[in-house]
């Protein structure tokens, strides 16, 4: 399948991996938009989160669960960071494979850009 995130899963395309196992792969955002941007995907190929089902329940938790980890090995997770999944074109979502971008290292606004 011709999906970047399915070819960054499968090592056909290099990124900085800093967490991989038989659900998911976290690595680093090629253009960060904060000190630590992690891309946590799924190795199943979902294009949005529209797509997701109940079948699906115990892998999205588990993409949090990795979220948190990883958090608190950047040591972020005390000053906080946010997690977010883009839904499609109002949402600026640019890669169809869902992935839950963890943001942190700095204090971010509310509302979002
Ligand atoms: P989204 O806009 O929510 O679909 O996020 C896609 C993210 O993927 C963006 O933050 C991009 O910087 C990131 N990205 C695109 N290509 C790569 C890549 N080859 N390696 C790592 N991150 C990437």
């Amino acid at each position: 399948m011709d999906c970047l995130f399915c070819k960054i899963a499968r090592k056909e395309i290099q990124a900085k991996i800093v967490y991989e196992d038989t659900l998911v792969v976290a690595f680093e955002d090629v253009n960060p938009q904060a000190p630590v941007h992690i891309l946590i995907i799924p190795h199943k190929h979902i294009a949005t989160s529209l797509e997701l089902t109940a079948d699906d329940a115990a892998l999205t938790g588990h993409m949090i669960a990795v979220a948190n980890k990883i958090a608190q090995d950047k040591a972020i997770a005390q000053s906080g960071f946010r997690m977010v999944m883009n839904c499609n074109r109002d949402a600026g979502q640019s890669v169809f494979h869902i992935h839950l971008h963890l943001l942190g290292g700095r204090p971010m606004s509310w509302p979002p850009g």
